[in-house]
């Protein structure tokens, strides 16, 4: 870091401030993780100036000797890792990696269905200002008001009145088991092709901890950095006999080159995903959730679909006065930080929100088990009841204060602070 201290010592402080607030804040963001230091080390490498368009044996330059093993230990370790036939490790992001799959597989205007934003989906599953918005027939979905929970039967009907090309499964906000099985049976019927995009769940199905949609799906989308722990990315997976129309629509379809500094850092990641230690990590993440989710119960916040079966929880702020916007920037004053969600069926603007969407993949990474999740669920609640007392939200952060010191993170990273 010396060299980038002396070149910009803006940048560095602002990088320096950045690793403190991690380690001083609680890190509740459902989508967020903390990276090893391995991870950190791979990214911030010289692959970074290699060009490397193309697959491995097949580059479109010269002296890809090393990126070619490096992105085959990353294609093997997804195999292993996940069972599928065939891995795209190229996506920038879970987005281009969506992208990938849509124009590997589908003509613009075709029909889509995917799960309504305001339900628990993504963006790029249907969201009208998206790409996947704007270039296809969209027919979404979402869940029932009863239990929150996805109405298959609905689902079914529509799936087989509007006869989609692709139906698209997953979520962003979604604390419930999702039935690949269930919805691939659904997509032949309606002669579709089912997308399962587990940007979430990620490290839950690689370990066996969520139902894997890789024998049902004929695509497999992820994130790479949120429970499965690795660097920001993106990664698509299908069958054998789908791969030549993913790498296709992946490059040159929808990007140029790989970011090979990137795709070391997922090789990393994913060969720490293979070791036992993972399934461990992520069995404590979900156990986590689901003590943080009796405990805000407890508090008295009613909690969407009435508990979780993952890695995160949509608290319903709204049944005790909040909005999901003044929750956040509540949490935000008293250390904590989370994301306003709208709830299903929800009476406010998504600008706005009636919830909070909360995780505990990260807070696990740091070493915090049950006893501390018990700890921040009563600090969350205080915080949020006692939303308009500036006493309470300083009691509340010192406690955070209190509890961050005692769980380190990136000590190794901490510079002296500049006089
Ligand atoms: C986070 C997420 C994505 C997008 O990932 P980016 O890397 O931000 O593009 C896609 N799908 C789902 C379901 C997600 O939760």
């Amino acid at each position: 870091m010396n060299a980038l201290l002396k070149t910009d010592p803006d940048v560095a402080q602002a990088i320096q401030k950045e690793v403190r607030r991690q380690g001083a804040q609680l890190e509740m963001i459902a989508s967020e993780n903390f990276v090893s230091e391995a991870v950190l080390q791979a990214m911030g490498t010289v692959l970074t100036n290699k060009y490397a368009e193309g697959y491995p044996g097949k580059r479109y330059y010269g002296g890809c000797e090393f990126a070619d093993v490096i992105e085959d230990l990353a294609r093997d370790r997804v195999k292993q890792l996940f069972g599928c036939g065939h891995a795209n490790v190229q996506p920038h992001s879970g987005a281009q990696a969506n992208m990938s799959v849509l124009v590997a597989c589908l003509k613009p205007g075709d029909t889509i269905m995917g799960m309504d934003l305001s339900h628990g989906g993504h963006l790029s599953h249907g969201h009208p200002l998206n790409f996947s918005g704007l270039y296809f027939k969209i027919v979404p979905y979402g869940v029932r008001k009863e239990d929150e929970r996805i109405d298959m039967e609905a689902l079914r009907k529509k799936a087989l009145e509007t006869k989609p090309r692709l139906i698209i499964c997953g979520a962003s906000a979604y604390p419930r088991t999702i039935d690949f099985a269930a919805l691939k049976a659904i997509a032949d019927e309606a002669g579709a092709l089912l997308m399962a995009d587990i940007a979430h769940i990620a490290g839950l199905v690689a370990t066996g901890l969520h139902p894997s949609p890789v024998p049902h799906a004929d695509f497999v989308t992820t994130t790479t950095h949120k429970t499965l722990r690795g660097p920001r990315g993106g990664l698509a997976m299908c069958k054998a006999e789908l791969a030549k129309d993913l790498d296709r629509a992946m490059f040159p379809g929808i990007q140029g080159g790989p970011l090979m500094h990137v795709i070391a850092a997922k090789a990393v990641a994913f060969k720490e995903a293979l070791q036992p230690e993972f399934k461990a990590y992520q069995q404590r993440v979900v156990a986590n959730a689901s003590v943080l989710s009796k405990t805000l119960a407890d508090e008295g916040f009613r909690i969407v679909s009435g508990g979780t079966d993952n890695h995160l929880i949509l608290i319903d702020v709204f049944s005790r006065g909040l909005t999901g916007k003044v929750a956040e920037k509540t949490l935000e004053h008293a250390g904590i930080t989370v994301n306003k969600n709208t709830i299903p069926f929800d009476p406010n603007p998504p600008m706005t929100a009636s919830g909070v969407r909360v995780g505990t993949p990260a807070l696990t990474t740091r070493g915090m088990g049950t006893s501390e999740m018990e700890e921040i669920g009563r600090l969350i609640g205080k915080a949020l009841k006692g939303a308009d007392n500036e006493t309470t939200i300083a009691e509340v952060r010192r406690s955070v204060e209190t509890l961050c010191a005692r769980f380190p993170l990136y000590a190794s990273l901490l510079t002296p602070t500049p006089a």
